[in-house]
């Protein structure tokens, strides 16, 4: 519209107000009718072409020296481009920028909210901690520059491997996190061993070649007593923790210790006692138990120890 005064009819100012907004708009008008104070609002229009404003506003009524209704006064600010500005900051906030993944804060505040979200609902959630093994001779050998390149292909090839539902971040200099949800404990070790698999054959092209690169994983599950898989003893495969997502982060921590104390390029997942006293039930104090990746892996000695478990 042109600058100047303008009194479209209200349904046909209410046509182009996002449908999502259109109600409230609508109670905010008819409250003004109701009170004598003006009102602050912020809505989105939506042009015919599909292009989405937003607008900051404030109306008020001007009534008659008897109170009664004359016009509504408003004034409308396009507030759009600050929106954008706002948005793209909060993305900042929450991205890694090397990789361009969730951050470590994102990633902390999404496993909290998937961990109540599955409490809730009385499902699990497994959280999978990835470590890149020997990064520091990568560092020392090609310098920091080509250690920042493989961080960002290993990272791309990690987010290709998983599913669209998955949660991936980067916690730390050369560690990573998986939230896999809806998603039984078993499967979700089968996708961690995947995990392993794809980057030792994938390892990273880089400035300096193709570099050679294993990771180390540590797998832990969470679930409500309820959500706990069927054939499952009590407590083996996941964590009695409930869903505390800091326990879960230990004990997936844990699981990764011992991945890398086995020999690396491994997935091991923290299992519990069988039946747990019920005075440590909380305690992260079990062992993890070690699981090597399987047919496939060319590291001869794990496969040997596989079969040494397996008797
Ligand atoms: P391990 O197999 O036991 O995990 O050994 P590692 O060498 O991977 O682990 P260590 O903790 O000894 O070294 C991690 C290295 O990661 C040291 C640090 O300089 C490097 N690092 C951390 N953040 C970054 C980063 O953003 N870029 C680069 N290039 N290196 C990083
Ligand atoms: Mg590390
Ligand atoms: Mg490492």
């Amino acid at each position: 519209l042109p600058p100047g005064p303008h009194s479209p009819h209200f349904d046909a100012f209410l046509a182009v107000v996002h449908p999502e907004d259109r109600d409230r708009v609508a109670e905010v008008v008819g409250r003004v009718r109701q009170q004598e104070q003006p009102e602050e609002f912020a809505f989105r229009t939506v042009s015919p072409d599909g292009g989405v404003r937003h607008l900051s506003a404030s109306i008020a009524l001007e009534r008659d020296e008897r109170g009664r209704p004359v016009s509504y006064h408003g004034a409308m600010v396009d507030v759009t481009r600050l929106k954008e500005v706002e948005a793209s900051l909060v993305r900042l906030a929450a991205t890694d920028e090397l990789t361009g993944i969730h951050n470590r804060r994102r990633f902390l505040e999404l496993l909290r909210s998937e961990m109540e979200r599955c409490g809730r609902y009385d499902h699990h959630v497994s959280l999978a901690m990835l470590d890149i093994d020997n990064f520091k001779r990568i560092n020392d050998t090609h310098g920091h520059g080509v250690g920042d390149e493989v961080l960002r292909r290993l990272s791309a090839t990690i987010a290709r491997a998983l599913r669209t539902s998955d949660v991936f971040g980067r916690i730390g200099g050369e560690e990573f996190a998986v939230i896999l949800s809806e998603t039984s404990p078993d499967m979700a070790l089968a996708a961690c061993q995947r995990l392993v698999r794809t980057v030792a054959d994938t390892g990273a092209v880089t400035s300096a070649g193709v570099l050679h690169l294993t990771i180390s994983v540590g797998l832990a599950t969470a679930y409500s007593d309820k959500a706990q898989p069927e054939g499952m003893a009590a407590g083996r495969l996941g964590c009695a923790c409930g869903m505390d997502a800091d326990m879960l982060l230990r004990l997936a921590d844990q699981a990764l210790y011992q991945a890398k104390a086995e020999g690396k390029n491994r997935v091991c997942r923290f299992e519990q006692r069988a039946d747990p006293a019920p005075e440590t039930a909380h305690e992260p104090s079990e062992t993890a138990s070690v699981v090597l990746p399987d047919a496939g892996c060319d590291d001869a000695s794990s496969l040997d120890k596989k079969d040494e478990k397996r008797t």
